[in-house]
């Protein structure tokens, strides 16, 4: 752990990317004890960028610089050609390459201890199997890449893995291939037809049970869904499941928005450090947001599943398709999508109560005398704390008064 105060990050600071990627591949690998993961972007000098360099012809052009934490590095290519030392720079955080081309293939080979990761953030091992959490800065700790909202990419993962002791191989977007590797081992290829960035990227290899179910859109087409749970639990999530059909078709209704995806997966883990996390396609949530059952559960945990279900499903269009320029803009996407889910939670239960219990959160959380208040986009931020398997937190971020403290401070 490092002693170091994190930088301070400022709106006013903010330039467009020098690079963008348009596609990434990658190729993990699960071994025991680690995991390889062989990266392939495709990259060009972002137009923006170089209009602005461009200003003046005496500023050179600016470097490729992409961001990584706990990676060991084995191999980087630039076009085919594998990089000498004297070829790039390789620090903790920034892997920096000088005079790139305009448009390149970086290919990279990184080892992750993500056994060992306890930040849950990034890839992260838990009791059941290997998960993901990206946003905020999450994907740098799976491999090197320009860790930032603006770049949107479009990704192609395959998964390999033991059989038996992680069956299940999940990725963003659709199925696309899958097969054995020898006796003992598998793969899985999973295609995202959307752009996305890269806090939305998501894999899971475990060992889960699956409840699974299918929803026809407005316009009759049908939508593969799926509640992955711990072995034991598929008992527990059929409300989840329920919450989820209610949420696309309240969506069509109320605000004429019917889902884009072939595919929609929810799955659950208990080592998490937020309530869910809006991944497209592939949400995963702590299972205290899926696992209900009528001699335990309450009516509160029935409705806060219910909230959150769809708050995560609303972000496929309140988010996910439209992203942030940077995090200063994370009240716009969580704001409008509280919103979102206060009014389903508004339809499906008491409107008044719900408006009571709104207003409740938003004086105890977000007025200026609030104890935890803090600006709806603030001037300036830096990481406070990092998420441990102890700490907990939730994606409970009223609207419109809407941030999240917890992970950030001004
Ligand atoms: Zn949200």
């Amino acid at each position: 752990m490092t002693s170091e105060t994190p930088p301070r990050i400022h709106r006013q600071d903010y330039t467009p990317p020098p690079f963008l990627v348009d596609s990434v591949e990658l190729d993990v690998h699960f071994n025991a004890g680690e995991v390889l993961v062989n990266s392939q972007l495709q990259l060009r000098r972002n137009p923006q960028a170089a209009l602005a360099a461009d200003a003046d012809p005496a500023t050179p052009l600016p470097p490729l610089q992409l961001d990584g934490q706990g990676l060991e590095t084995i191999a980087i290519s630039v076009d085919g050609s594998v990089l000498g030392p004297e070829q790039y720079h390789c620090s903790d955080s920034l892997l920096t390459i000088a005079n790139p081309p305009d448009t390149l293939t970086l290919q990279t080979q990184v080892r992750i201890d993500a056994d060992h990761n306890s930040s849950l953030s990034g890839l992260y091992r838990s009791k059941d199997g290997y998960f993901t959490q990206c946003e905020a800065q999450g994907f740098r700790r799976i491999t090197w890449f320009p860790d930032r909202p603006d770049i949107m990419s479009r990704y192609q993962v395959t998964l390999h893995a033991d059989k038996a002791s992680l069956p299940v191989l999940l990725a963003n977007g659709n199925p696309v291939g899958s097969g054995d590797e020898g006796p003992d081992r598998h793969w899985a290829k999973w295609e995202d037809p959307f752009v996305k960035p890269c806090y939305l990227f998501a894999l899971v290899a475990a060992r889960l049970e699956v409840l699974r179910d299918a929803f026809t859109t407005s316009s009759g087409r049908s939508v593969q869904l799926a509640v992955f749970v711990e072995p034991g639990k598929l008992d527990q999530c059929a409300h989840a499941m329920d919450a989820l059909k209610r949420a696309m078709r309240w969506d069509e209704e109320v605000f004429d928005l019917e889902c884009d995806l072939d595919h929609y997966m929810i799955v659950t883990v208990g080592d998490f450090n937020m309530g869910a996390m809006e991944n497209k396609g592939l949400n995963v949530f702590n299972t205290k947001y899926v696992l209900a059952r009528a001699d335990t559960a309450t009516d509160a945990d029935y409705q806060n599943i219910d909230r959150v279900v769809a708050h995560e499903y609303f972000h496929n269009w309140t988010g996910n398709r439209v992203t942030c320029r940077d995090w200063f803009q994370l009240s716009l996407k969580e704001g409008l999508t509280v919103y979102r889910d206060q009014e389903f939670g508004a339809d499906m239960h008491s409107r008044a109560v719900t408006r009571i219990r709104e207003v409740r959160a938003l004086r105890a959380k977000c007025a200026p005398c609030a104890p935890c208040s803090s600006p709806k986009m603030p001037a300036r931020w830096r990481i406070r704390c990092v998420p441990t398997r102890t700490s907990k937190s939730t994606t409970s971020t009223p609207a419109p008064f809407t941030t999240r403290a917890p992970k950030w401070c001004a």
